[in-house]
């Protein structure tokens, strides 16, 4: 009798496995079927210098929308669907083609250089084209390496450490520059970042958000930023969102700033369009 409980509760359990396995299929699925149909488009978010206020370049994010244009779910539930099926690694060679091309045009167009920051996931990271692939997006855009940063995390660096630092010295070689994403010291500590080829760090926002209530993140957060500056990395904010936050990180001497206290990711268009009136330094602060 009590088996049959057991069984039960075996094949309840079995029964939800199955299901979270086909949902994953179907999103992975709809995933090929919306990037074959061209429904996703980069957003660019401005990254502001603290100091002077002005604009020195925008992170690409990669947006789904649907047909009317209406977003069909946010990238940090279908990045994991596409890095579990290896979509990530053609739709990332996308998104950084894009990403280079819209830079030298907004080079052309202005005279202003921009560098545009693409997010690379660890899958991307590992793929041993990678640094064939950037080498392409760079040389079919006409885009210098030193205007294009790519964003690694620490998940992905620690992963195989030599590895990673063969990656990081290749794409060196490429005249990129390189940053570590959302970082919070959750896999490497500080000592650690020493070994990393990287030029930025950017301070994930989770300790951004709460330095000007608390003054163990305040601390922390100084900490990265003079760690960063000995090893001559930029430090880079993530959400900041009020004017306390700059202020205080301006006070750290933090290098540079991205928030929607500054601007939220646009459109490649809304971007130009801010762009034109950008010459103005107060629109930015
Ligand atoms: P991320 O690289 O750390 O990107 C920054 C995220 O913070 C973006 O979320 C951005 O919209 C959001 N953000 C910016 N300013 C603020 C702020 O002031 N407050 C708050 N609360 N959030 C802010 P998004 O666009 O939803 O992207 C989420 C993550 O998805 C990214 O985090 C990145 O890890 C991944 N991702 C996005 N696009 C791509 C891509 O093209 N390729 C890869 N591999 N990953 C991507
Ligand atoms: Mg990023
Ligand atoms: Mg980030």
């Amino acid at each position: 009798k009590g088996q049959g409980g057991v069984g039960n509760r075996f094949r309840c359990y079995s029964r939800q496995l199955d299901d979270a396995t086909q949902e994953r299929q179907e999103l992975q699925e709809a995933l090929q079927r919306a990037f074959g149909e061209g429904q996703f488009v980069v957003n660019y978010q401005p990254q502001v210098d603290l100091h002077s206020s002005r604009m020195i370049g925008v992170e690409a994010l990669l947006r789904w929308h649907d047909a009317e244009g209406k977003v069909v779910m946010a990238p940090d539930r279908f990045i994991p669907a596409m890095e579990e099926s290896g979509l990530i690694l053609e739709v990332g060679e996308w998104v950084l083609k894009t990403a280079c091309h819209q830079a030298a045009q907004w080079t052309r167009e202005t005279g202003r250089s921009l560098k545009v920051a693409v997010n690379v996931s660890p899958r991307q990271f590992r793929d041993p084209r990678l640094t064939d692939r950037v080498r392409h997006a760079l040389e079919a855009a006409g885009l210098p390496g030193k205007r294009l940063e790519l964003e690694f995390t620490e998940e992905a660096l620690q992963d195989d450490e030599e590895l990673a630092q063969e990656t990081l010295r290749e794409l060196n070689r490429l005249g990129v520059r390189l940053a570590l994403d959302n970082y919070r010291g959750r896999f490497l500590s500080l000592r650690d970042l020493k070994r990393f080829p990287i030029h930025s760090v950017k301070l994930d926002r989770t300790i951004v958000r709460d330095m000007t209530e608390s003054a163990e993140d305040a601390a922390i957060v100084q900490a990265v930023i003079s760690v960063a500056h000995v090893f001559k990395m930029k430090g880079i904010a993530e959400g900041v969102e009020t004017r306390g936050q700059a202020d205080l990180l301006r006070q750290q001497a933090c290098d540079d700033a991205q928030g929607y206290m500054f601007a939220r990711p646009l459109s490649a268009a809304a971007f130009s369009e801010l762009l034109q009136r950008e010459d103005d330094p107060r629109q930015l602060q």
